[in-house]
């Protein structure tokens, strides 16, 4: 078995859509479909074909451009079952642990709500990749649109399980934003401060900071750190319960 490769670009303000490749079968993969004309050009740039489209959940900037990639390429939609907003053109349903074949491996579904009901993350064992869509960010969580803190605790807990060196994915370059928080409540944190301070570097040479692997999650992003001595003494959250910390954690980065 060849290892995939993957191909990151952005679109729209600051998304980012992945192309999955594997050069034994041919097959490709893309993960969300915000943008069509992006999509289809990233194909065209590696000249590989669509075989397959994985949605994470419906908000627009994952699925405006789903039927459009869909009618010019013939790809297979897969995505989440319905809990909120439906999705037009997907033909096979995942849920929870749901797997599906790509390529000749096994790829599993994984539901982590909280930023909408129905979001699906897409777990490639063999590969250790995982695309997190907006649940798990490089140093920060997506918003709480559709479920609870307890919610998306649980959901990025799922993630947390992966072994530690599963390369993530996440849909959105919001890291300057999110270490600049992290700092902030996590101010002795060293690996934190030099992981900072290369994010700042390359955005501003315009790189992209995704993806990063999952150990190094486990010590900058505060999501994952909701048991961290150091961030409950800065938020004065001491002996607190982990999801009223994950809560005042999620609710100080809304108004950062
Ligand atoms: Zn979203």
């Amino acid at each position: 078995m060849s290892s995939l490769v993957c191909h990151q670009f952005p679109y729209g303000s600051d998304n980012y859509g992945v192309l999955v490749h594997d050069a034994d079968s041919g097959q490709t993969a893309c993960i969300d479909a915000g943008d069509a004309k992006a999509t289809l050009a990233a194909l065209n740039d590696k000249g590989w074909q669509l075989s397959h489209l994985l949605i994470t959940h419906h908000h627009s900037d994952h699925t405006a451009g789903l039927m459009d990639i869909k009618q010019a390429t013939g790809c297979a939609v897969i995505g989440p079952v319905q809990r909120s907003s439906a999705i037009k053109g997907i033909d096979q349903h995942v849920d929870d642990n749901h797997t599906f074949e790509f390529a000749g491996r096994q790829v599993k579904a994984i539901h982590t709500p909280g930023h909408t009901t129905d979001m699906i993350n897409f777990y490639f064992s063999d590969d250790k990749l995982v695309f997190t869509g907006d649940t798990l960010f490089s140093m920060g969580c997506g918003r709480l649109f559709e479920g609870d803190a307890a919610m998306m605790l649980a959901s990025v807990a799922k993630l947390n399980a992966l072994p530690g060196d599963t390369l993530v994915y996440c849909a959105h370059e919001y890291t300057a934003t999110n270490a600049k928080f992290a700092t902030a409540v996590d101010p002795d944190n060293k690996v934190l401060a030099q992981r900072a301070t290369e994010v700042g570097k390359l955005r501003e040479q315009g790189e992209p900071t995704v993806p990063s692997l999952l150990s190094l999650e486990q010590q900058t992003n505060p999501f994952l750190r909701t048991r961290d001595a150091g961030i409950l003494k800065a938020l004065g959250m001491e002996g607190a319960d982990e999801v009223a910390v994950f809560a005042e954690l999620r609710e100080r980065r809304n108004g950062y």
